[in-house]
């Protein structure tokens, strides 16, 4: 049996004051509440933030699409508006574990845990994401710092995540069988003066292929990329798939991610 103190905070001003060393917010669950049945974590307070009404939803506007960080997968991957706008972010949300998990997890909890196999990173730094937070903007490339590690501080609450709507873009993933989480992922962005190859599942943290994405932006074709031979150095090797295979993934989905845009 685990003890907590849990809080429902009513607003982003009380679930930071509450949260400390010992703490955590609950906005889907689905990272915390595994890893606390597993023992890998335990906290004295759990900040429920899921009540937060200002934390949720989706704004299209201009040039970009702001989604609330408590906004579930499955809101993503049904929204018309993000469809519209951005058609492989909700496709990407869509692709995303299972119908439970999709039900229950959030954009906010995926980013601020910053697993190495998850999706959303990949989009921020694709889409040349800024989260904002209670205290202030962060771009993504500043973001994702290592593996499950952000520059968020005790108390910080992610509010908004903010994604510029690019020329075309498309999200490709190897899916593990049994999470869903990416073996290897590659969202391809073009936007008005440059491309972006964001990769996630490959390495300890996200990251954008710069190699990939000054080719692609000198000419958005696949076959700019045809003589490309990734290192599979720092890859990430396990019963799944050898650093080896990531790295050629890694081409083979930019190749098929440009043809689908
Ligand atoms: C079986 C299974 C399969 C999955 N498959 C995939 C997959 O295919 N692809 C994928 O990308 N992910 C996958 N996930 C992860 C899932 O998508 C969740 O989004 C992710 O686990 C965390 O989101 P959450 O809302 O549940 O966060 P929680 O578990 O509630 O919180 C996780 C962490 O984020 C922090 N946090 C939460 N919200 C905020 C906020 N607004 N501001 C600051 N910090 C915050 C919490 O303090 C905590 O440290 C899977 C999870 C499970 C259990």
């Amino acid at each position: 049996m685990k003890t907590f103190n849990y809080h429902s905070a009513k607003n982003v001003k009380e679930a930071s004051k509450l949260a400390s060393s010992n703490s955590v917010f609950l906005a889907g669950g689905m990272s915390t509440i595994p890893s606390m049945k597993l023992g890998f974590a335990n906290y004295r307070d759990i900040i429920d933030i899921k009540g937060i009404k200002s934390l949720s939803g989706i704004k299209v506007s201009g040039k970009t699409v702001k989604i609330g960080a408590t906004t579930k997968h499955v809101e993503v991957a049904n929204s018309k508006d993000v469809k519209k706008a951005i058609p492989s972010l909700a496709a990407l949300a869509e692709g995303i574990g299972d119908p439970q998990v999709r039900n229950r997890g959030t954009i906010g909890g995926s980013i601020a845990n910053n697993d190495p196999s998850a999706d959303y990173p990949s989009a921020c730094i694709a889409l040349n994401a800024v989260i904002h937070t209670n205290n202030r903007k962060i771009d993504a490339d500043k973001f994702f710092k290592s593996m499950f590690e952000t520059p968020l501080k005790s108390g910080e609450i992610i509010e908004v995540i903010e994604f510029a709507i690019p020329e075309k873009s498309n999200y490709q993933k190897y899916p593990n069988p049994a999470s869903r989480y990416a073996i290897v992922g590659v969202y391809v962005a073009k936007h008005k003066s440059s491309v972006n190859v964001a990769v996630t599942g490959a390495k300890s943290c996200v990251y954008n292929d710069k190699d990939l994405a000054k080719a692609l932006t000198s000419k958005f074709s696949s076959s700019s990329i045809d003589n490309f031979s990734i290192s599979s150095s720092g890859m990430n090797s396990d019963i799944h798939a050898s650093a080896e295979y990531r790295a050629n993934m890694i081409k083979v989905f930019a190749k098929k991610a440009v043809d689908a845009c």
